[in-house]
């Protein structure tokens, strides 16, 4: 019985390496993988700009305030707004 489980739990390693390697020469030597890094770099780029504020500068993404369209908005802005300062 052990060898049967042994030999069991060894194949599935076997065919979990050969997808991770699979895998990872997909996504490094085809275009599918410059296209992936290109379309995390754009989401990570969003982002980054999605926290900074014009006026206040970098914001944390916790501090932000989510508007009822989904957008967010930099918290000192929104706070201005609500005061009446801002435009
Ligand atoms: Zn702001």
């Amino acid at each position: 019985m052990l060898p049967i489980i042994i030999e069991s739990a060894l194949f599935a390693v076997l065919v979990t390496a050969v997808g991770a390697l699979f895998f990872a020469a997909l996504l490094r030597f085809t275009p599918l993988g410059v296209r992936w890094r290109q379309v995390r770099n754009r989401r990570l780029l969003e982002r980054e700009a999605a926290h900074n504020c014009p006026r206040h500068g970098l914001q944390r993404e916790g501090a932000l305030v989510r508007l009822r369209d989904g957008q967010t908005m930099c918290p000192t802005c929104y706070q201005e707004i609500l005061d009446g300062k801002l435009d």
